[in-house]
């Protein structure tokens, strides 16, 4: 049955790229919003527009019983959840789902066994993803994590069941700091999701983050659109992305790709997901799957012409998707980088009104984002107030094209990371495209030592 009405649980950028995507097909759209958001552009665009709580996200973006009213009210018959918020709540999507509204994502139990990192990578092992060598499932006793320590061999890393942000992670380098390290990251995931379960996993030294979107129909029909490189990260948090990534070759990434689909489709799973793996000296090792949609996604549209957002309600529709494998071909490089409103060397958060706002514009240009001259930044949410994406057909031609739309790009009133974005473009190993996920911060703390 045709969508006729989506209701976007979310905000920014992401909450416009989903009205879009829906109005290209003929669909309305109601955006829902906190009262600090009432001037968003995504809330000026859309065809109905619901206040939904005041500025805190757990009383408006995450306020389950309020976004399910909004559409009852609104008469949605779809929710799209964008990323973040309730995008990985496997309850809200089941809550959705009985109110007879359609989900935009994933099946509810396929998100709940992906969201624990231990069943995740215990399904991901059985649907023949390499996995990064560790325990075969939650750790009990420090005992156990000693003998399993010891097989795997040090440094090993302890990470939490229900982590994500990269807390409750902790780097033990030998064996007599474990008991200490251990119980730290269980008390930190014990705050910080209520769950003290942790793992243990061999600790990469020097990796790239690599990772796979995927695609299936729910019907055991699956693809993959190949890989972004995301390596470029500080504290966990991704900074630039590219597709393909600078050091896989195509035989590489048909192969590779096929294990991920062919996972997919065994499961049979439904939506847009990422498979994210670690990659070292040719070996890739799983690390966890995102079930939804994710902020790089632009790259991988450009790369391949494919709209992951139109596919998204398509397949919610019950339609097969639109493409098959073989349609899929990669084409040119694409780069994004996350425009944040912060100060591009310390980091601290710059919310505020923007005073003046000038876009990049021009060939294989692409700017995501809800900025407006006027505009406040409300300083209760992500600091991430836009996406450059460009595109072009070399790596080469891609960054001399960033570095010309990253001139053209006026942010004035918020600090922005444009000029940590134009110093990275300065650096031979990122213009080689040598660089693992230690990078950036390597960088950043020889800068600081220099200065
Ligand atoms: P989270 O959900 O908290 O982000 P992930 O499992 O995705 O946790 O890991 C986040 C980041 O931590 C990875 O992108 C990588 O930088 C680092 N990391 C995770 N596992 C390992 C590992 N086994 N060895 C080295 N680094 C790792």
């Amino acid at each position: 049955m045709g969508i006729t009405r989506i209701l976007i649980a979310n905000r920014g950028e992401i909450a416009l790229r989903i009205h879009r995507a829906a109005h290209e097909m003929g669909i309305e759209t109601v955006a829902v919003h906190s009262t600090a958001d009432a001037d968003a552009m995504h809330v000026r665009l859309a065809d109905h527009a619901v206040c939904i709580g005041p500025p805190s996200a757990t009383d408006s973006y995450l306020n389950i019983a309020n976004i399910i009213s909004a559409a009852e009210i609104s008469q949605a018959d779809a929710i799209h959840p964008g990323y973040g918020f309730l995008s990985e709540n496997a309850k809200f999507a089941e809550i959705v789902e009985a109110h007879d509204i359609k989900w935009i994502g994933p099946k509810p139990e396929h998100i709940r066994t992906m969201g624990d990192k231990v069943t995740a990578k215990k399904t991901a092992g059985d649907l023949g993803l390499p996995l990064v060598p560790g325990s075969p499932g939650a750790v009990e006793s420090v005992e156990e994590a000693k003998r399993i320590a010891a097989e795997i061999g040090y440094p090993v890393l302890v990470k939490a069941a229900s982590g994500g942000g990269g807390r409750g992670m902790k780097v033990v380098p030998e064996e007599s700091q474990l008991e200490s390290l251990m119980s730290q990251a269980k008390s930190e995931a014990k705050s910080a999701f209520g769950d003290d379960t942790v793992y243990l996993e061999k600790y990469l030294g020097n990796p790239r983050h690599i990772e796979f979107q995927v695609f299936g129909d729910g019907n055991g029909n699956a693809i993959h659109l190949g890989e972004r490189d995301c390596s470029l990260q500080r504290r966990h948090q991704k900074v630039l992305e590219e597709a393909p990534s600078p050091v896989l070759t195509s035989a590489e990434r048909d192969r590779m790709g096929k294990v991920c689909a062919d996972a997919m489709a065994q499961m049979g799973y439904r939506g847009a997901g990422t498979i994210e793996f670690l990659w070292e000296n040719g070996e890739f090792f799983f690390i966890e799957m995102n079930t939804r949609l994710q902020v790089e996604h632009p790259v991988t549209e450009a790369i391949t012409g494919v709209d992951l957002v139109r596919e998204q309600i398509r397949v919610a529709e019950g339609r097969p998707l639109s493409v098959a494998q073989d349609e899929i071909a990669f084409k040119g490089h694409a780069i994004e980088c996350r425009i944040n409103a912060e100060d591009p060397f310390t980091f601290a958060p710059s919310p505020g009104k923007v005073s003046y706002y000038h876009s990049a514009g021009g060939m294989h240009v692409r700017v995501d984002s809800g900025l407006y001259a006027g505009y406040s930044i409300p300083p209760y949410y992500d600091s991430m107030i836009a996406k450059l994406i460009v595109y072009g057909r070399t790596r080469e031609g891609c960054i001399m094209r960033l570095k010309r739309a990253l001139e053209e790009m006026v942010i004035e009133g918020p600090k922005t990371n444009i000029p940590l974005h134009q110093a990275l473009l300065k650096e031979a190993d990122i213009l080689n495209g040598d660089y693992s996920i230690k990078w950036l911060e390597e960088w950043l703390a020889q800068r600081e030592s220099e200065s």
